[in-house]
């Protein structure tokens, strides 16, 4: 009978955290929930971490310079240019954590 030991099992929730922590900072980097992908990262380990690293950026190209900026954001962070705000965007933002 194989139980898992005390040891193996804070080992297991010590690799949980640290995956949890690179999933969270890649999707946090895509301007994406920091705590949902820690979550991720933390109940899938490797997989979450893989899943967070293919994700699309959470971010619109602006029309007049090119540069990204996050979903959300109603000026460019570059040259200032005014989004028009879409339904379609604002669902896309809550839809994707
Ligand atoms: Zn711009």
């Amino acid at each position: 009978m194989i139980t898992p030991s005390s040891d193996v099992m804070s080992l297991w929730f010590i690799f949980g955290i640290i995956c949890g922590i690179i999933s969270g900072a890649i999707a946090w980097a895509k301007h994406r929930s920091f705590i949902a992908w820690f979550f991720a990262g933390f109940f899938f380990s490797i997989l979450g971490v893989l899943i967070s690293a293919i994700i699309s950026r959470n971010e619109k190209k602006c029309p007049k310079c090119g540069e990204f900026s996050p979903y959300g954001t109603e000026k460019c962070e570059f040259c200032g240019y005014e989004f028009i705000p879409s339904e379609s965007e604002d669902s896309k933002f809550t839809l994707n954590v």
